[in-house]
């Protein structure tokens, strides 16, 4: 697991020349006999580190920051039109024109869409929760290359690697309230993988309420927090994160079946690529949502829902295990389970909203 310190060193190394262990120790502030340790965290996040004798450590091949630059240019690639803003400093942000994102003249639509990038954050979700009271956050995007406190639902860890994990937040203001919002965690995950399917990847699917995963293994997920009146207007944040490059060492750090993207295809797309299409994908299916709901996605979600018409248990907050068949989604996103282990007409069936509820495989 990476520490604020590990990712510290990472951030003093470079491929070019080593970096002496007293000097480096002497920069992070910590015993020279700590720095081993800091160097095995970071080679099991997948970071190559080569050991010079008696010069130090430096990084087996180059380490690639995330480039606004390049993202901008693959939305243009991708049909975006000619980007209208880049500001790189102070706070390092690209500015697409709104008519990249959707073409239906609507209030729900931004003015545009903002990519901002963080070095190092506690949680991308986190930054753009804390900014509702004083900013406008419809249509910014916050990526990253390392979160300190990435997080899934009920606040569980969620594991992120430099340059082998996409993070991001997306910020979108709607007019309706939470009820309208319910299902929208898992209409992000049908956008998602549609983008992903756009790039290739084949057999991606979809786990209740929000993993994206192949063959049963977890590639990603969804986390959706929001902000405002229960009548509306809100904000929501819609944190995406998704495993490109996750190293054995490191998957032992994950408590269930976990994948990367790279073990589906062999020649993945660069980072920047990867995010220019989950965030035009994303942008339009917010737009769709806006106007239409969870209704519109329903049909595809389960579609591509792993477990459609399959045995399952849930876990209950209480501790409790239901089981029975998986009949699909209602129009807000709620799990319907039938009851026995085949979905006829005549079965019984109950109704589960996600809140603290898991599902497993029966
Ligand atoms: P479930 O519904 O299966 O209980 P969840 O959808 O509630 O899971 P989240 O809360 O979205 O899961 O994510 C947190 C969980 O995801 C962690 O508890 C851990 O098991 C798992 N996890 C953490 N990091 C990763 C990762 N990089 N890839 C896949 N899974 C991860």
């Amino acid at each position: 697991m990476l520490t604020p310190k590990s990712f510290s060193l990472l951030r003093l190394l470079n491929a070019e020349a080593p970096g002496a262990g007293p000097t480096l120790a002497a920069q992070l502030e910590i015993p020279k006999g700590r720095l081993p340790a800091l160097i095995q965290e970071l080679e099991a996040a997948g970071i190559g580190i080569t050991r010079v004798p008696g010069r130090g450590y430096q990084l087996a091949k180059p380490y690639h920051r995330f480039d606004l630059a390049v993202w901008r240019d693959a939305c243009v690639a991708l049909g975006a039109s000619l980007p209208i803003d880049i500001k790189k400093k102070p706070r390092q942000q690209t500015v697409l024109h709104p008519s990249v994102i959707h073409t239906v003249e609507d209030v729900q639509t931004p003015q545009s869409l903002t990519l901002e990038w963080a070095e190092q954050i506690d949680s991308t979700s986190s930054e753009l929760m804390r900014r509702i009271p004083r900013h406008d956050i419809h249509g910014l995007a916050l990526t990253t290359e390392w979160q300190s406190e990435g997080r899934g639902r009920r606040g569980r860890p969620w594991l992120g690697l430099p340059g082998g994990s996409l993070m991001f937040s997306l910020g979108w203001r709607f007019e309706q309230g939470a009820g309208f919002l319910a299902g929208m965690s898992l209409a992000m995950s049908v956008a998602v993988a549609r983008a992903l399917e756009k790039e290739g990847f084949t057999g991606i699917e979809l786990k209740w309420p929000n993993d994206l995963v192949h063959r049963y293994h977890k590639l990603g997920g969804i986390l959706v927090e929001l902000n405002g009146d229960a009548l509306g207007p809100s904000q929501a944040v819609i944190g995406v994160a998704l495993n490109l490059v996750l190293p054995k060492t490191a998957r032992g750090d994950i408590p269930q079946a976990v994948s990367d993207l790279a073990s589906i295809k062999k020649d993945l797309p660069s980072r920047e690529a990867l995010l220019a299409r989950v965030l035009l994908e994303m942008a339009s299916a917010l737009a769709d949502y806006a106007q239409r709901g969870f209704v519109a996605f329903a049909p595809e979600w389960q579609r591509r829902h792993t477990y459609q018409n399959k045995p399952v248990k849930l876990l209950l907050p209480d501790g409790q295990t239901v089981r029975g068949t998986v009949a699909g989604v209602d129009a807000s996103g709620a799990l319907v389970l039938a009851e026995g282990s085949e979905v006829s007409k005549d079965s019984r069936r109950g109704r589960y909203t996600a809140g603290e509820i898991s599902l497993r495989r029966a």
